[in-house]
């Protein structure tokens, strides 16, 4: 039998590089390995825009053709809605009952986006308890493995001590999910912080080639550079980390003209928003075929409920006879 590897995305807005190099991307290399769960939390969304919830429905569809664009495969993978799944919800109830407030309280995430959005009031039960709705996404189907970025690791390491204490309590029922890292683990947006539509910062895949142009241009680059001739830093240079991103051969020819002062960091930035749209052209190509036929991605979600709720019926049944509550 083939392992379970679980992916979940938030409808919140377009998709960009971060998520293509993060998760995603692990996801679509891995397909024909795992048994795939790929679902749209709306659910968590709404934990950070419950005051303006239309956008999450209309945003939810368009995920889904940019994720089938990228090349996730519906015969290969369940694509569904969080909220299709009512059992995910009631396991987080019960789940709630046994996690304590201090393992919620202390995640690192947590703290940071607090910090981040002030924007939003984050002061309530549900974006508090955010890791425990995760850990509920993941162990209604007793997933193996969760590609993840190094942020979310504190998330996961909560859902597996979630596990372990249900285990411990009411007998071994759950699997500890285990971390997929992408090779980019943190894609770092045009300002150097992750890469986050929250943040600002990031480069989407719908945008078009004078967009791209324009954020990559506003990249920081190595600061003691004055003249285009001054010897460069790639190491502390962001243009350089996304040349990580698509180079894999090249990659050192780069680094050496930068060193040797053979390129200016103008035409340098140039050259990558170059690679970085000609990298999208496929997508671009799909997606347009996609938009035509919405039907598709319907039918996709509900053919995606109907085999997840397969499972999720029958995992929740015995967590309530576990709790002896059935
Ligand atoms: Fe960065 Fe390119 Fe400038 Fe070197 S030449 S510092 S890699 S932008």
């Amino acid at each position: 039998m083939k392992k379970k590897m679980l992916t979940g995305f938030r409808p919140t807005g377009r998709l960009h590089l971060g998520h293509l190099h993060g998760n995603i991307g692990n996801m679509i290399n891995y397909q024909e390995e795992y048994e795939n769960f790929f679902f749209l939390v709306d659910w968590h969304a709404l934990s950070t825009e419950y005051q303006n919830p239309k956008k999450i429905k209309s945003n939810l569809i368009d995920c889904v053709i940019d994720l089938i664009s990228l090349g996730i495969d519906p015969e290969l993978t369940y694509i569904y809605r969080q909220s299709d799944i009512p059992e995910i919800s009631e396991l987080t109830l019960y789940f709630s009952m046994i996690t304590p407030i201090s393992w919620l309280e202390r995640c690192p995430t947590y703290k940071e986006q607090l910090k981040e959005l002030k924007a939003k009031d984050l002061s309530t039960l549900g974006f508090l308890a955010y890791p425990v709705l995760m850990a509920s996404d993941i162990l209604i189907v007793n997933a193996d493995i969760i590609p993840v970025g190094e942020d979310q690791l504190p998330h996961l390491e909560i859902t597996r001590e979630i596990a372990r204490r249900f285990n411990n309590l009411y007998g071994k029922f759950f699997t500890e999910p285990k971390e997929m890292l992408s090779n980019a683990t943190r894609v770092p947006g045009i300002d150097g912080r992750k890469m986050s539509k929250s943040y600002n910062n990031a480069i989407f895949l719908s945008d078009g080639f004078d967009v791209i142009k324009k954020k990559v241009r506003k990249m920081i680059t190595d600061p003691q550079r004055i003249h285009p001739t001054d010897p460069g830093h790639p190491d502390i240079c962001n243009v350089f980390n996304f040349y990580q991103l698509y180079l894999k051969k090249r990659i050192n020819k780069i680094e050496e003209r930068c060193r040797a002062g053979e390129i200016g960091c103008t035409l340098c930035k140039d050259e990558l928003a170059d690679i970085i749209y000609n990298y999208l052209e496929k997508f671009r190509s799909r997606r347009k075929e996609l938009e035509g036929n919405v039907d598709y991605i319907y039918k996709i979600l509900e053919d995606g409920k109907n085999s997840v709720r397969e499972i999720s019926t029958k995992t929740i049944s015995a967590v309530r006879k576990k709790m002896g509550i059935s």
